[in-house]
């Protein structure tokens, strides 16, 4: 029930709310470097201080990419935050709001979807991080499972809400 592996040219026909414009300035992640087996999504940020960022999962035997824009203004320093999606908690200014335009007419008219996700998009990473020497270790298989699930489960939710039409 993990990711498949993508192509490139997967993933740029799996985006479903960007333009074709947007599509061809999108920078690809080094996909060789990529251990599919241990993604439930593919998520990574265009270089360069762009605020624009990407998230791709399967939807049946269908991709489904995301483009998503970082709001530029970050949470204050300091406190604490969750990522919508890992749920893993961490530093304010490690997690940032993004808004996703929805898919289709609806997202041509302006219609879009904001959340707070892990900076740099990488919640499937953060999900296998355990701190050294902690007794979780001994758990690690069991945990990594439960938290990939529900990273699954609340992405998926993620991409419906942006694949809703109405
Ligand atoms: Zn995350």
């Amino acid at each position: 029930m993990v990711m498949k592996p993508l192509t490139a040219d997967q993933i740029r026909s799996s985006i479903v709310n960007a333009s074709a414009d947007e599509i061809a300035r999108m920078h690809l992640p080094g996909l060789h470097e990529v251990v599919w087996e241990e993604r439930e999504l593919l998520g990574w940020r265009d270089p360069q201080g762009s605020q624009r960022g990407y998230i791709v999962q399967w939807v049946g035997d269908q991709p489904v990419g995301i483009l998503l824009r970082a709001d530029s203004n970050s949470l204050r320093s300091g406190i604490g935050a969750m990522c919508s999606l890992c749920h893993t908690p961490q530093p304010a200014t490690q997690v940032l709001m993004f808004s996703a335009a929805r898919g289709g007419e609806s997202g041509r008219e302006g219609n879009s979807v904001a959340t707070y996700i892990c900076a740099d998009l990488a919640c499937s990473i953060m999900i296998r991080i355990f701190p050294g020497q902690s007794e979780m270790l001994l758990m690690r298989d069991e945990l990594v499972a439960r938290r990939s699930a529900g990273l699954r489960m609340r992405a998926g939710r993620f991409t419906d809400r942006i694949l809703e039409t109405a």
